[in-house]
Order: structure tokens, then C-alpha cells, then sequence
């Protein structure tokens, strides 16, 4: 069985429920891939074993108000520095192919 992040649920809900609010430039998979991968990074995981316990963990996320704030704001700051230079093609039509 493997192992599950309930971080990465919680932090995919915040980022559905806010993008509207976070002025984002893009909002293609690329760009909210590295949006939940810079706000993964400065979060503190939760690795559960059983998948069904998702959601007792994930409640108790939301009922932390101070923990669910700060999840927020690092999903929000995620998505500040995304917006400024987002690395997919659809926002970079010029962008060269790599060469090396
Ligand atoms: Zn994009």
C-alpha cells in the first residue's frame, strides 16, 4: 500500500476554493503543479498509511484555524511567485527550446 500525503489534498482544496481570489496570470496544470510543489515544499507533510483516514486528517486541517491560515498564506505566496514568471509554454510562446 502506499504511503499518502494528506498535505497534498489540503493544500490542492485551498488552492480550488482561493485561485479565484490570488490574481493568478495562469491557471493551466503546469502552473498549479508548481504552485502545489513550492507550497508542498514549506509545508510540514502529513504521510498517513490508509487512504481512509484522508479525511479525518484533512478535517482536522480545517478545524486547526491558526494551521489552516498559515496553509493559506504559504498557498497564496506560492501562487504570488507563479503568477510573476510562470515556467509553462502557454505563458511563454517564445520561449526557446533547451538546448542543453
Ligand atoms: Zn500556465
Amino acid at each position: 500500500m502506499a504511503l499518502y500525503n494528506v498535505m497534498e489534498e489540503v493544500v490542492r482544496d485551498v488552492l480550488v476554493q482561493y485561485k479565484d481570489k490570488m490574481q493568478l496570470t495562469c491557471q493551466c496544470d503546469r502552473c498549479m503543479n508548481d504552485i502545489m510543489a513550492i507550497a508542498l515544499n514549506e509545508l510540514p507533510p502529513r504521510y498517513i498509511a490508509n487512504e481512509e483516514y484522508g479525511p479525518y486528517v484533512r478535517a482536522a486541517h480545517v478545524a486547526d484555524r491558526q494551521g489552516a491560515t498559515n496553509i493559506i498564506s504559504i498557498v497564496t505566496k506560492a501562487a504570488a511567485f507563479v503568477s510573476k514568471s510562470p515556467r509553462c509554454p502557454a505563458m511563454n510562446p517564445a520561449m526557446p527550446k533547451q538546448t542543453e
